[in-house]
């Protein structure tokens, strides 16, 4: 559901700006003229391609408002890589537009119609848009090179994240010199046009959040420091729990949020799930699985005393369902949020509860780790289901056989993509209303 939202915003955004540029065409742009349509197309191809990248640009610099209409900041990363994705389309049809012709009559392919005289700007002094064109075309050529380069390296999975995130920053100065080409190569006759003051705010939404990324402004609002006091091992399924006290203000989360989380190294700040529940106390914690090169370190290198950032909290995983019923599936690492939402729920007797099966399906369980959450899903009231990957994958047919109810419930899942989607396939071929299966994505590129 939140992904269907997601592609409505992106096609509702697209066709909007492309819809306000064609209202803002002066007559007869399109007239059957080569170098009349040919110069149309590469104006409009550029606003597109700059409208869609300086909103991907407003998404990188995590604006929590808009969280509740897209779902949280997970999935509105996904919105700002398909924006920064269609961008990149466009500014790709935009250069060879622009480049395309003097390449045909340079390699002889057919003749072009003779082009018409430019009208020669003789008026005297300084004009800002006559005297900068030549190098905001050369600007605009090697923004989109520069362009191209990052989006490959943002694509290429096997490059490594770290690197992806150092060299994702360098987008901002990348998008500040594409918002110097087209200020000063936008035809003029734009601006008192539907799409002018359109692009006018992008530009200034855009710059300001290029330049709260430069100066590493992003989230400092929503950031707060503590220190680790507590560490638990569970060395069978490679995981870690951290708990931390915090020194500064925290907001207070909602179970099923997540948090970025600087262990005070030289590595860049992670997202983990906050798997505790906000008692007013300063205390989170964080169950961290050793996936990769960062995280399977961490159970050696953290210590008791040692300082941490934390950045949140984000996220709308927060089990506010449509049904008085629901159903939860932690595949893996992905049990964390709802390791949090046990916690959070009340006590059975001081509440009407909200009937719920707990799904754990995992690799192999450490008997430490699991016991900890059975614990507190019998106090809560919840009916837990573990399942080993060595007794089988869980299908829906084993969760019928547990929860044969599942069509009346909402559906929490996370856990990796791959399941998430081997579930949710045949719930919604099977009626499931595609708003009730929500999923967490535990993936930010
Ligand atoms: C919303 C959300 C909640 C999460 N909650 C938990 C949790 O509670 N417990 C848990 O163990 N894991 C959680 N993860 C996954 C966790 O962030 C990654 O496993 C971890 O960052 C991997 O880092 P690595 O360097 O060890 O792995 P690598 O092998 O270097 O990276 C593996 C993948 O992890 C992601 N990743 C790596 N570094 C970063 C970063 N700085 N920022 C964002 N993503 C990164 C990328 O997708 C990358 O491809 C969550 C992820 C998201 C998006």
């Amino acid at each position: 559901m939140q992904l269907l939202k997601l592609k409505g915003t992106f096609i509702a955004a697209t066709a909007v700006v492309l819809v306000l540029w064609l209202l803002s065409l002066p007559p007869g742009a399109f007239t059957g003229d080569f170098w009349l349509t040919r110069r149309t197309l590469v104006l409009g191809t550029g606003v597109m391609a700059f409208a869609l990248m300086s909103l991907a640009m407003v998404l990188a610099v995590r604006p929590v408002w808009f969280e509740t209409p897209l779902g949280g900041l997970d999935k509105f990363y996904r919105l700002h890589k398909w924006l920064g994705i269609s961008a990149f389309v466009f500014a790709t049809a935009h250069w060879v537009l622009r480049l395309g012709p003097s390449w045909i009559t340079r390699l002889d392919l057919f003749v072009l119609p003779p082009r018409p005289p430019r009208s020669a700007d003789t008026s005297p002094g300084f004009n800002i848009f006559r005297d900068l064109r030549h190098a905001a075309s050369e600007v605009g050529e090697w923004a989109f090179y520069c362009l191209a380069v990052l989006i490959a390296l943002a694509l290429w999975k096997r490059f490594p994240y770290k690197y992806f995130l150092k060299s994702h920053k360098l987008m901002a100065v990348v998008y500040l010199l594409i918002v110097f080409h087209s200020f000063i190569l936008m035809d003029r006759s734009y601006w008192p046009e539907p799409i002018g003051p359109v692009l006018a705010l992008l530009m200034i939404f855009g710059t300001g959040a290029s330049l709260m990324s430069l100066f590493q402004k992003i989230g400092v609002s929503r950031r707060a420091y503590g220190k680790i006091t507590q560490i638990d091992l569970h060395h069978g399924n490679d995981v870690v729990n951290v708990t931390i006290k915090l020194e500064t203000a925290w907001p207070g989360h909602e179970a099923g949020q997540f948090a970025f989380v600087d262990f005070d190294d030289p590595e860049a700040a992670h997202p983990f799930t906050i798997s505790s529940a906000w008692k007013n106390d300063g205390r989170l914690s964080f169950t961290i699985k050793a996936l990769g090169d960062y995280t399977r370190t961490l159970a050696d290198c953290l210590h008791v005393g040692q300082a941490v950032d934390i950045e949140g909290p984000y996220g709308r995983f927060t089990f506010k369902g449509e049904r008085h019923r629901q159903i939860w599936i932690g595949g893996g690492v992905g049990i964390t949020p709802f390791i949090a939402g046990l916690k959070a729920l009340p006590d059975p007797d001081q509440d009407r509860p909200v009937p719920i099966d707990l799904f754990y399906a995992t690799k192999l369980a450490d008997p430490g780790f699991t016991s900890q959450i059975i614990e507190i899903a019998q106090r809560k009231g919840v009916r837990f289901h573990l399942l080993e990957e060595k007794d089988g994958f869980l299908t829906l047919d084993y969760l019928e056989a547990f929860a044969p109810d599942w069509k009346d419930a909402d559906i929490w899942f996370c856990g990796p993509a791959g399941f998430g989607q081997a579930l949710r396939r045949p719930m919604l071929a099977g009626g499931l209303p595609a708003s009730r299966f929500h999923q967490e994505l535990f993936e930010m590129r």
